[in-house]
């Protein structure tokens, strides 16, 4: 067995020191004034081991990373009916891009990037009775922790300068793959991305997905071979224009999001989670793929 707190901590330290930080995201205003020398890593073994360095414990905004959450609830609550709206192609393109879908008849390539999350925001909201308290719910029975919540100042930041996405739900829309408001979708949309997570908590939420479905505290959130098609998404999807950078260099499963985290797991044996809001030139951390690059490659542990 590694010596994971060791490895960690040399990690980290690397990492620290590194002169580009990348830049963090600016096009949601509340964002831009978190400092980029934030930095986190933490990690939980399959075995209940847990080891972190860092402000592993500072809350950040998960964005995108909320997207695996979302559609992990929309397959429990409809299964397979999920595919009848949204394709599992990686994209190639950035998370926001808009031209793939008016070609491809409002029918996104995948529920990792925007027009697919905006999708599922849209079932959620169509099968849950209370959308973002129950999905919040979930989010929070997941982890085991009541403490985690919206933070309404970035959802809000979002809401009044997210044109493209209005523009991408308006375009859902017009090909009748939205079933509720515009206005409905994304104020449930930009609530999921504006929670707020420390890395150990993502790491406790995306447990199930390292563990057969099976969450933290024992209960079953998804089968087996559900779960599995989630990794699949994650490696193939996770990381838009980048995700074969990242399965190259990293070797895993994981999901970036702009607010810098990333979330990467090994089936059967770990979950890792990342802050380091400086972002590279595609909107994926610039120190957590270079850590995760690290980890992978000094620990041999990786699905290759
Ligand atoms: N809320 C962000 C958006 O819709 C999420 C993007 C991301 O994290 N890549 O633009």
């Amino acid at each position: 067995m590694p010596d994971f707190q060791a490895i960690l901590e040399h990690i980290y330290q690397d990492a620290v020191i590194a002169s580009d930080k990348g830049t963090v995201a600016s096009y949601i205003p509340e964002l831009a004034h978190i400092d980029k020398n934030n930095f986190g890593i933490h990690l939980r073994t399959s075995d209940g081991n847990d080891y972190g360095v860092g402000n592993y414990n500072k809350p950040f905004s998960i964005q995108s990373i909320s997207k695996v959450l979302a559609l992990s609830k929309a397959i429990a609550l409809i299964g397979e009916g999920t595919w009848k709206r949204i394709d599992v192609e990686p994209s190639g393109h950035p998370f926001n891009q808009l031209a793939l879908l008016e070609i491809e008849n409002g029918i996104p390539r995948n529920p990792l990037i925007n027009s697919g999350a905006i999708v599922i925001a849209d079932i959620l909201i169509s099968n849950l009775k209370n959308p973002k308290e129950d999905f919040l719910n979930y989010v929070r029975d997941l982890t085991g922790d009541e403490t985690i919540n919206f933070n309404k100042d970035v959802a809000h930041s979002e809401k009044v300068t997210g044109f493209k996405n209005y523009a991408t739900a308006n375009l859902l829309k017009s090909f009748n793959n939205l079933n509720n408001p515009v206005e409905d979708v994304l104020d449930f949309y930009f609530h999921q991305c504006a929670i707020e997570m420390t890395c150990q908590q993502l790491t406790k939420a995306f447990f199930f997905l390292a563990n057969k479905g099976i969450c933290m505290l024992n209960k079953t959130r998804l089968t087996k071979s559900q779960a599995k098609r989630i990794n699949a998404l994650m490696l193939t999807c996770g990381f838009y224009d980048e995700a074969g950078e990242f399965a190259f260099e990293v070797g895993l499963p994981g999901k970036s999001g702009v607010g810098g985290g990333i979330v990467a797991l090994l089936p059967d044996h770990f979950v890792i989670t990342t802050w380091a809001p400086g972002l590279n030139k595609k909107g994926n951390s610039k120190l957590g793929m270079l850590t995760l690059e690290q980890f992978t490659s000094k620990t041999k542990l990786s699905i290759f």
